[in-house]
């Protein structure tokens, strides 16, 4: 299956998806930051939603769901530990299941650390992943409810997807991010080649997003904790990855 995708800005910086399987017309809204331009990207693909897919229960991901659900008569699938957070869910979901989404199947990846419940839903046989607010392009979520070995342990559950995969996120923070990043990798040439295009992007009022999953690695800080380089701009050469990992992730919050 090849997934038809539109993604478009709510909010002030949330990012809203609809993903298409083009053989059945089934259509997937990804979280529903926010109504009106939801609206009209239906309107705009003509495209006629038949589930959200929630990753997770903040406000900024499910604002939309009621007043969507009632205007198609949509289903609304979400995390089970959230579910009682989560507007009109429907259906909940856990690690490692999988369900039929048009000609293919959808896999749940359960990432604690943002929040204590946060899933993924990653679109296997299109090398499509949703990271919500878990993994963003050059950063990751901020732990408001998990501590940073969750969130070590969640985005090695991402990084084991194929290389390949494409990655979608909850928001466009990647600017930021690559500042932050260039300032404890500021030797790594992928990085400053990527920083270099998000400003373009950015200049140009063009999202940054999608991204690879084999760019984040060779770019983003909170997946290279191993990096030789890192460690030691950090001065943490004998330190364990989860321990480099919570480092990076503490200089981010007061960064
Ligand atoms: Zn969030
Ligand atoms: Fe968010």
């Amino acid at each position: 299956m090849t997934l038809e995708i539109e993604q478009f800005m709510c909010r002030s910086d949330n990012f809203g998806v609809l993903a298409r399987d083009p053989s059945t017309g089934e259509t997937a809204i990804i979280d529903a930051p926010e109504v009106g331009p939801i609206l009209a990207a239906i309107e705009r693909t003509g495209w006629t939603p038949t589930v959200i897919l929630t990753t997770h229960h903040h406000p900024d991901h499910v604002e939309g769901n009621l007043a969507l659900k009632e205007k198609f008569g949509l289903t609304i699938i979400g995390p089970e530990s959230e579910a009682a957070r989560i507007p009109g869910i429907d259906r909940t979901v856990r690690d490692g299941e999988t369900f039929r989404f048009g000609s293919g199947t959808v896999g749940v990846i359960e990432t604690p650390g943002h929040t204590a419940g946060h899933v993924c839903y990653n679109f296997a046989d299109s090398h499509v992943a949703f990271t919500g607010d878990t993994l963003f392009s050059l950063g990751c979520g901020r732990l408001f409810e998990r501590k940073a070995p969750d969130m070590f342990a969640s985005l090695k559950k991402l990084t084991a997807l194929p290389l390949e995969t494409i990655v979608y996120c909850g928001h466009e923070y990647t600017q930021s991010n690559a500042r932050f990043a260039l300032g404890i990798d500021p030797t790594n040439s992928a990085l400053k080649t990527r920083a270099a295009e998000v400003d373009r992007l950015r200049a140009l009022g063009l999202p940054t997003l999608p991204t690879t999953l084999m760019q984040e690695m060779a770019t983003n800080p909170f997946l290279r904790a191993h990096d030789p380089v890192i460690r030691r701009n950090l001065g943490m050469e004998a330190a364990t990855d989860e321990a480099v990992f919570a480092e990076i992730r503490k200089r981010k919050d007061i960064a």
